[in-house]
């Protein structure tokens, strides 16, 4: 009889994984999870610093999760939501996600997941710009680490190398301008307002290039994630933002990591103050118990929709799982708990302190380059020369040798390239921050005695 790791590795391709990794090393089984802590197969616990993929908001294995999604099922487990058909809990969750989310988003389309709900954006833009005449206004720009999904449609719309590599993607009519972080990519007498003005201009020139009346969309996400969690520079967006209003281009936020509370607010949104067009939820809105994301679209957009609509017919998309009474019961039961346990308010608190500790006791460290972040989202950078901020060769795979340093501690964070991501339930105490530094600093002294060892790296 095969074990349950053998029946893995003979019949499961792994999502970004090496084929030949999986077959080399066999998976690592994970096999239960309680509040911010996952067990393997082996029994070992591990702080989940990374909410598994920047999604537990409010922990793993609520009881009062588990009760809502089983009422629902035994209630009506599956309707459709096609020809105008609706359910209580999707429209209980619209409504509650119009108040959460910043001014005049008000109207939701749901999908199964980030990826799901950015390529509708794709296919919804260039139906609006179809419906209002404009049919040569159809090119997306993303920024260069940027991270909005897997479909053809939102790996164009990212850009990160192992995302287009093999592909062909992205599919033309995407384009990408800078990646807006100051530590690598501003010149060296560039302060940071005048790096953002460097890139508000990158962007001015892009559009003029191409043309403003080819251009219908910009998309980014709040705080960079899976590119690195790269934080924006001092009034990014506030540059940004009203050259896009000027060209009449709509502007996605992707906030699929940083929305229900990662950043201490309800949305990215709201913590950098601005009014996003559309706005891309997942990950938190069910706090990953199932499946669900949803497009948040704003009023305006809604208005000319619904206007076009005797002519263009039926908005002829959706998914057989749109509106799934069942995700949605999870939703409404996910917000209602992080409302409750005031978990946003948490997320600003303890984050702040997560900050303020990796800041003392992590980033002075000769192997760190950058630490940075805001709430409950940091990210530690490794470089070979803090000086010259030289990067490590990424074939000698540094932070994979973290994660095993940290494996073997009992902690989790997500090795990126050269950095090291957190983003932990919102649940966290500052003892849990305590914990999960230490581990972490002590798993960094581990690494830097290794390097040393190898020959890779001098103190
Ligand atoms: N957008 C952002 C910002 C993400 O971080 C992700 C996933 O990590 C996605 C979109 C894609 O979401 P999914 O993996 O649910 O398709």
């Amino acid at each position: 009889m095969a074990t349950i790791a053998e029946k893995d590795l003979r019949h499961l391709l792994h999502p970004f994984t090496s084929i030949a990794d999986h077959q080399a090393s066999g998976p690592h089984m994970f096999e239960r999870a309680e509040g911010i802590h996952v067990y393997d197969a082996d029994g070992n616990q591990y702080i989940d610093a990374m909410a598994g993929l920047w999604c537990s908001n409010i922990g793993y294995g609520r009881k009062e999760m588990a009760e809502a999604v089983a009422s629902q099922i035994e209630k009506m487990s599956y309707y459709h939501s096609f020809m105008a058909v609706g359910n209580e809990p999707a429209a209980e969750l619209g409504a509650k996600l119009a108040e959460v989310m910043p001014g005049n988003i008000n109207r939701f389309f749901y999908c199964n997941s980030g990826s799901e709900a950015n390529d509708s954006f794709v296919k919804l833009v260039r139906f609006y710009n179809n419906v209002r005449g404009l049919p040569k206004k159809k090119k997306f720009i993303g920024r260069v680490g940027g991270y909005h999904g897997v479909t053809v449609a939102a790996a164009s719309l990212s850009s990160l190398p192992h995302l287009h590599a093999h592909f062909d993607v992205p599919s033309e009519g995407f384009i990408h301008v800078r990646k807006p972080h100051y530590y690598h990519e501003a010149e060296e007498s560039q302060s940071e307002e005048e790096f953002t003005a460097s890139l508000a201009g990158d962007l001015e020139e892009t559009i003029a290039r191409e043309g403003a009346d080819t251009i219908a969309a910009f998309i980014a996400e709040p705080v960079m994630g899976a590119g690195g969690v790269i934080p924006p520079p001092k009034g990014y967006f506030d540059a940004i933002v009203p050259i896009l209003r000027e060209h009449d281009i709509l502007f996605i936020a992707d906030e699929v990591v940083c929305g229900f509370g990662r950043l201490g607010t309800w949305s990215g949104s709201e913590y950098f103050n601005m009014q996003p067009d559309l706005m891309t939820l997942a990950k938190g809105l069910t706090s990953g118990y199932v499946p669900m994301s949803a497009c948040g679209i704003s009023d305006e957009i809604y208005e000319v929709l619904h206007e076009k609509s005797g002519d263009s017919g039926p908005f002829g998309h959706g998914y057989t799982y749109s509106a799934h009474p069942v995700s949605a019961a999870a939703g409404v039961k996910n917000l209602e708990i992080i409302e409750r346990e005031n978990l946003v308010g948490n997320a600003a608190e303890v984050g702040a302190y997560l900050q303020a500790q990796l800041a003392e006791k992590v980033a002075p460290h000769p192997l760190v380059g950058e630490h940075r972040g805001i709430g409950m989202i940091a990210g530690i950078e490794l470089v070979k020369n803090r000086e010259t901020k030289e990067p490590f060769d990424l074939t000698l795979g540094i932070t994979k040798r973290m994660y095993k340093h940290m494996l073997t501690r009992g902690l989790i964070c997500r090795p990126i390239m050269n950095m090291l991501a957190f983003s932990p339930p919102l649940i966290l105490t500052k003892d849990d921050v305590d914990t999960i530094v230490a581990k972490f600093a002590d798993a960094l002294d581990a690494l830097a005695e290794e390097l040393d060892h190898d020959g890779i790296w001098q103190p």
